[in-house]
């Protein structure tokens, strides 16, 4: 089958051998990333292990031009490939003195799919290609072992009957259970050659019943079929999914590796195994890995006899171990990253099978790009870069313990909008969850249809936060993320029963208050269960090197919403340079102050009002004053009060079901004075429902908030401004550096600010003249309102900083219920991948990153110096944040439990990292 040379040199190459770098090299322009994409990322670093000599069994690969050709050709072999691979195999037959096909002494061959990127949803391997009845026969008398020669045979029909036939596998699995009752055995070992030869045989005849086809009994027309199924099965349904999903390419096509079998299972000077160079948990930098003596590769992996671990081979073959370390340094010096290997030792002899990057956990990852740094393997910068953003929340919060997770199925999910895992009793109220929690000492997840203000005491105490309703900006997922509760919303499958406390998931589960639910909120999944977790520390040493590292490359401040003192004292420790965002309203959320604010905005006197406005002061000045010591020497921006009235207000339904029960029980009092009670009570209960009905509003999210508010009632903004440099002065009094910024939010005229600035300016200036201070400190805005946007040339002239309030810009520019967008039509959107990307997770580029893009340069030319910032919840978003450096912002604000996070981001994005 040899072919002129000349006409190799005249036609495509389809085939390259593993000892074929150089000539794979030449052919791409010395350009290692077109290898990979030629070969694949197997056959690359097969071709290139064997080029460091290292062990390798020989073989080649078939390229993926030559599977995109046969594609293309309907499925047809292209001219001169099938020649090639002929010539291939005769160069293995040189290589290793055996024949492919023969009786006496066979060469036998695998087939593995290896495409650009490990792609799970592709055609598995076929080992022991070469075998049929004949040539099984002979190796078995010939090795003096039938069972080895029997059962490599039934393996290569159980493959090739599986990937390459199509027949289901779960058939021959069957096959096996039969024989195996039959043999009296326990496993698959005890299985001798004439079981296998029986089962084989047995193999046969099924593939010939289901396909009406017979086993191949040439070896080359195995390897021809094998290398076709691998071919097609690129355009395998499993295939199309996983690459939509992971957003690779149809075109780049699936190379094929053929490679000489090597046997594990001769004998006990034989073994097969996995390993990693480093430990792929802790990243300690120690072999580990799993193998097994006297064995075959699949073994290892099946779980049917039990691994040893691979420091035990330091005992069992002390040479092999000690080679085994040495490739592992040599691999990783030269693909500067950690090795997952597959070796096979038949007779004494070590064979690296494969080789590709590690796969690791989060606290690994961080601990090898240090430690990579310290071996002078890799720069700062790649360390930096290896190191995704989101892999920073395993350092944050509780994870649920993985091998727990191992044995249990989640009973239902909804959004992930507060990472970390929590574990607790169900409590469906908000009073009972605090007291479980504080009078009792009990881990409590709250489970609500939503929450409101009034339920946040119940928020805090408990672990965890579930709600059957609501969105990724919805006032729970806000409360949870600012207080690094975990929390799964929008879990549409739970119907919650309050009055019965109880909550139902489809038919047949009922869940009572009481038991035990383990919430993740890294990927919103919700296990009946009492599960184990982990707690991991957020002074890793090696993390706090990435980060410190990440500080110097990053060119965006990180700023957090924080509206606590301790709040702020945690994003200070995270690294936070300041406040963003503090919500005042916030503020109003303990249980004492929420009944005076009610009061405040359902005052309807002046008198009334001024008396629920000036009880607020005080409360005021001391958060505030404690926000000032926590962030000294920094920026703090202070929101002025914006309260979304629905959230405030008590709920008319509730009230009107309370009246209806009052009225009810009058029938049955006993004493004239609990009847006075009663009647006193639905008098005033009466009153307050009908101010909060003249109060609601069609479209409260776009209704009295912000400044809206502001300039219905002055005094409520006088009086924070007042409490804010009351605050300051006090602290600047000490000698403390203040820095306060006073920020006005959703406004959409420039008007807004001209009336409320001037006076503010005047209460500030004689707050600081009556404590004989002087501060330093700007009155700004949030853009939030496309209005403010488009009009930022004028809104800077009034403004001193920008803060665009993303969640509502979104809400504003697309026309979306920040509320209630994630469980309507959103979802259509992003399941038909109409939308990349949900806009209130990340910046709609074209249509919110736009608007900000024209308010930046529009501002600026107004006031060439204005700050401008993010408070949004994109803010701790690191596809957001690469945007915000690339369109000018100054800093991002973001949770305080996200600050670490968005610092890596931020360096990302200056070093310029998708
Ligand atoms: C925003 O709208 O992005 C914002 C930060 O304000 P809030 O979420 O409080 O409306
Ligand atoms: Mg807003």
């Amino acid at each position: 089958m040899a072919i002129e040379k000349k006409a190799i040199s005249d036609m495509k190459k389809y085939i390259y051998l593993f000892d074929e770098y150089d000539e794979v090299m030449a052919a791409l322009d010395q350009n290692w990333d077109g290898v990979r994409g030629l070969l694949g990322g197997k056959g690359a670093n097969l071709l290139d292990a064997t080029r460091l000599g290292i062990p390798v069994p020989p073989g080649f690969t078939v390229t993926t031009v030559g599977c995109n050709d046969y594609l293309a050709a309907g499925e047809q072999f292209p001219a001169h490939l099938w020649d090639q691979a002929l010539e291939a195999v005769a160069r293995l037959e040189g290589t290793t003195g055996k024949k492919f096909g023969s009786v006496e002494n066979p060469l036998l061959v695998s087939c593995r799919s290896g495409a650009r990127f490990s792609m799970p949803g592709m055609m598995d391997t076929i080992l022991n290609i070469g075998l049929n009845d004949e040539i099984a026969a002979k190796l078995a008398t010939r090795t003096h072992r039938p069972r080895f020669a029997y059962d490599l045979y039934r393996r290569l029909v159980q493959m090739f009957g599986g990937v390459v036939m199509g027949v289901p596998d779960e058939v021959f699995e069957a096959v096996i259970t039969a024989q195996r009752r039959e043999s009296n055995a326990r496993n698959d070992a005890e299985l001798d050659a004439s079981a296998w030869k029986a089962v084989t045989l047995r193999f046969k005849e099924i593939i010939r019943t289901y396909t009406g086809k017979e086993f191949p009994t040439d070896p080359y027309e195995q390897l021809r079929q094998a290398t076709e199924a691998v071919f097609r099965s690129w355009n395998g349904k499993r295939a199309i999914d996983y690459r939509e999903a992971a957003g690779i390419d149809h075109d780049l096509g699936t190379a094929v590796n053929i490679q000489t079998m090597v046997f594990g299972n001769v004998g006990d000077d034989s073994a097969t195994g996995v390993f990693m160079s480093r430990n792929a948990t802790t990243g300690e930098p120690v072999l580990e890995g799993d193998y097994l003596i006297n064995a075959q590769g699949e073994d290892v992996v099946a779980g049917t006899r039990t691994t040893l671990p691979i420091l035990q081979l330091k005992t069992d073959m002390p040479q092999m171990y000690d080679q085994l370390e040495k490739i592992a340094r040599r691999l990783e010096q030269h693909h500067r990253n950690m090795q997952d290997m597959e070796f096979t030792i038949e007779q004494g002899k070590l064979w690296l099978l494969q080789t590709r990057d590690g796969k690791r956990t989060a606290q690994a990852e961080v601990r090898i790009a240090v430690d990579m740094v310290d071996e002078g393997l890799i720069s700062r910068e790649e360390a930096v870069i290896r190191v995704k953003p989101d892999q920073v929340d395993f350092f944050l919060h509780p994870q649920l313990d993985p091998d727990a997770l191992k044995d249990i199925q989640p009973i239902a999910n909804g959004l992930n909008v507060s990472p970390g895992a929590a574990v607790g009793v169900i409590a469906f109220d908000p009073d009972l969850a605090q007291r479980w929690a504080k009078e009792e000492g009990k881990s409590v997840i709250l489970v609500r249809p939503e929450t409101r203000p009034d339920d946040v005491h119940g928020m805090l105490a408990a672990k965890g936060v579930v709600t059957s309703k609501g969105g990724r900006t919805s006032h729970a997922a806000l409360v949870a993320r600012q207080f690094g509760k975990p929390a799964v919303v929008g879990v549409e499958a739970i119907e919650i029963d309050l009055d019965n406390h109880l909550m139902r998931i489809g038919e047949n589960l009922v869940i009572e208050e009481g038991e035990y639910l383990s919430i993740d909120g890294n990927n919103g999944l919700i296990y009946y269960a009492d599960l184990p977790t982990v707690v991991p520390d957020i002074n890793n040493p090696s993390l706090l090197k990435i980060l410190s590292w990440a500080d110097e490359f990053r060119k965006l401040g990180v700023r957090a919403n924080a509206d606590y003192p301790d709040d702020a004292r945690r994003a200070r420790e995270y690294g936070a340079q300041g406040i963003g965002l503090c919500r005042t309203e916030h503020m109003f959320f303990q249980e004492d102050r929420l009944p005076i604010v009610q009061r405040m905005i359902m005052a309807t006197t002046p008198t009334e009002r001024a008396e629920a406005i000036s009880a607020l002061l005080p409360m005021q000045r001391s958060d505030f004053e404690g926000l000032f010591r926590a962030m000294e020497g920094q920026p703090v921006i202070i929101r002025l009060l914006d309260p979304p009235l629905h959230e405030f207000l008590p709920s008319a339904h509730d009230l009107m079901l309370e009246l209806t029960d009052l009225k009810l029980r009058m029938q049955h009092f006993s004493s004239l004075k609990e009847m006075d009670q009663a009647l006193e009570e639905i008098r005033s209960k009466s009153e307050i429902l009908q101010r909060v009905e003249a109060l609601q509003e069609s479209n409260p999210m776009l209704g009295t908030r912000g400044v809206r508010l502001g300039m219905l009632i002055p005094g409520l903004y006088k009086m924070q401004v007042r409490a804010i440099f009351e605050a300051a002065s006090r602290c600047a009094a000490e000698g403390l550096d203040v820095r306060p910024e006073v920020m006005i939010p959703l406004v959409s005229h420039v008007g807004e600010l001209d009336i409320m600035v001037g006076p503010l300016k005047e209460i500030a200036r004689e707050v600081m003249d009556d404590h004989g201070v002087d501060i330093a400190y700007l009155i700004g805005t949030m853009i939030e309102i496309p209005r403010a946007a488009l009009t930022a040339g004028e809104v800077a002239r009034t403004a001193e900083f920008f803060s665009f309030g993303t969640n509502d810009l979104t809400q504003t520019t697309y026309g979306i219920s920040r509320d209630d967008a994630e469980t309507g039509f959103l979802v259509h959107y992003l399941q038909t991948r109409l939308l990349r990307d949900n806009p209130f997770t990340s910046i709609d580029p074209g249509g919110v990153g736009r608007l900000m893009q024209i308010a930046i340069k529009e501002g600026k030319m107004t006031r060439p110096d204005l700050e401008i910032g993010v408070c949004g919840e994109h803010g701790g978003d690191p596809k957001s944040i690469r945007l915000c450096h690339q369109i000018g912002v100054d800093y991002v604000s973001c949770s305080p439990f996200r600050v670490p996070i968005a610092r890596l981001a931020a360096a990302h994005a200056a070093l310029s990292v998708d």
